[in-house]
């Protein structure tokens, strides 16, 4: 199969773009956990091999609760990824983090509640360490090629992940700033989570495209002038991010990782590796065959 370095999950506005952009080849590919969002499409940037997903399908028809996350993550680590780049539409919670700017978001808070949010479901109990949920080597990274661009790039951020497809009341737009949330969005969850789990490195670059309803709007402001602008925002922030990304792979061309991303498991899997029925070392091997003491790869 094709190999792919680095992956890049576009979301919302990136997705599409990113996949024309790329101008690579689509593989099929099925993973135990049904198929991806978009067949991914490998591409050579910066002299990197890097696949790309667009996180909402081709023409942007999966809402946040149905996007296949594990999926897209296992087809990822099947391409052989190691770093994911991922990008998200938000709403800045903060005066601050102004639509159109970028943010390298270093902490999360996940509301979520309908959504497969594990690869150990049935059969096996692995517990990642969750504490940075992003990677600090890619954050690093990401923040170094920000500093070379023009575009504000917030070098921190904790994201609010909320379930959807419908905004915030106002009600619970305050709280999430009484949480000390700066953005609020959809996707990031369990995306991070399942990219831990899978022992790749995974940093967000979030796009605001407005204030979320916390922030009351100019008056006389007509609502279709308020989505022009969103829309507008959305296509700013767009270009940027895929500058950044761009940027930030160059950089990590022989940059040798100094975080734990790649060894999450190491620790984490709690099951008697004795005791793991032969379907769930078959369906998880991809992660779990390392650790397995048959196995003549420990890596
Ligand atoms: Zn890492």
């Amino acid at each position: 199969m094709a190999e792919a370095q680095i992956g890049i999950i576009g979301g919302s506005g990136l997705g599409d773009v990113l996949i024309k952009q790329a101008g690579g080849n689509p593989v099929a590919l099925d993973t135990p956990f049904g198929a991806p969002s978009s067949p991914p499409v490998l591409a050579n940037w910066e002299g990197t091999d890097v696949a790309f997903i667009a996180r909402h399908g081709p023409g942007h028809v999966l809402n946040p609760s149905a996007v296949p996350y594990r999926a897209n993550i296992w087809a990822m680590k099947q391409l052989g990824v190691e770093a994911i780049i991922a990008s998200g539409a938000t709403g800045s919670l903060r005066e601050q983090i102004e639509p159109g700017q970028l943010v390298l978001c270093d902490q999360v808070i996940d509301k979520t509640f309908r959504r497969e949010s594990t690869f150990f479901d049935s059969g096996a109990v692995a517990h990642v360490e969750f504490a940075e949920p992003f990677c600090p080597h890619l954050r690093e990274v990401l923040t170094r090629a920000g500093q070379a661009g023009e575009t504000v790039v917030h070098p921190s951020g904790t994201y609010v992940c909320m379930e959807g497809p419908q905004f915030s009341t106002r009600a619970e737009s305050n709280m999430h700033r009484a949480w000390g949330g700066d953005l609020i969005g959809m996707t990031c969850m369990p995306e991070a989570k399942l990219a831990r789990e899978a022992e790749m490195c995974y940093a967000l670059v979030a796009l605001p495209t407005d204030y979320d309803c916390w922030r009351p709007h100019d008056a006389g402001r007509k609502q279709d002038e308020l989505l022009r602008e969103i829309l507008g925002n959305l296509k700013h922030g767009t270009d940027n991010a895929i500058t950044l990304m761009r940027a930030a792979i160059s950089l990590l061309k022989g940059a040798a990782p100094t975080c734990a991303c790649r060894d999450a498991l190491a620790l984490a899997l709690w099951t008697d590796k004795g005791r793991l029925a032969p379907a769930v070392k078959e369906r998880l091997g991809l992660l779990i065959d390392r650790y397995m003491p048959d196995s003549s790869d420990k890596g």
